[in-house]
């Protein structure tokens, strides 16, 4: 059976896709069927109702936060993520986006920032990855053009949209640690400093 929803760290995350708009070199993906001994490889992506129903069988007080992210980028599905953040949030819990930023591009005319303040995100974790365009196009592979300057508008929208923003990059030689940490700090977010050998979105 597909893993939909798994445990670590006190948190309850979330698998819902296995679809991304970039094509990470540090992926884990790359390497690795999931983290931390689970197999995060979908045969078919759960809908909603599969995985409001692995919701129901969990103690959700337990858990100190419900997290998006597993082996994709969770943004792809993103009306699912909604549906699913407001049936969290009317159960008390407090949920988390980890995203590689690009909702602005896979949905142009919509406000996706403001979409997800209204179902009641409360925590969306961008992944800067990169200091710079050229860096970041050469780590993240992504999709679309212009991805980094859409990525950090999206980030500013967060803040905008009223929630707490975090901004992560993978420790790789490659990157900038100092200069991604003011661009953190220039957009009000906080900043972390991930491992490579658990790298997702
Ligand atoms: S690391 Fe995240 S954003 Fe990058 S390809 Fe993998 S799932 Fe997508």
């Amino acid at each position: 059976m597909d893993t939909i929803a798994y445990e670590a760290h006190g948190n309850l995350y979330l698998n819902i896709t296995n679809r991304c708009s970039a094509n990470c070199i540090f992926c884990i993906k790359n390497y690795s069927d999931g983290v931390y001994g689970y197999n995060l490889k979908l045969k078919k992506e759960p809908d909603v109702g599969e995985v409001i129903g692995e919701l129901g069988k969990r103690r959700l007080p337990d858990y100190t936060e419900v997290v998006f992210t597993g082996l994709g980028e969770p943004t792809v599905r993103f009306d699912e993520l909604l549906e699913i953040t407001r049936w969290l949030k009317s159960r008390g819990s407090a949920v988390r986006l980890d995203t590689i930023g690009h909702a602005k591009l896979l949905y142009p005319g919509r406000a996706p920032a403001r979409e997800l303040s209204a179902a009641g995100m409360d925590v969306v974790s961008v992944s800067l990855n990169a200091h710079d365009e050229t860096t970041y196009n050469q780590l993240c592979r992504p999709k679309f053009r212009n991805s980094y300057n859409s990525m950090l508008g999206f980030a500013g929208d967060v803040v905008t949209e009223g929630m707490k923003l975090r901004l992560t990059v993978v420790d790789l030689p490659a990157v900038d640690i100092g200069k991604c940490r003011e661009i953190a700090r220039g957009l009000r977010g906080e900043f972390k400093v991930r491992s490579y050998a658990t790298a997702s979105p």
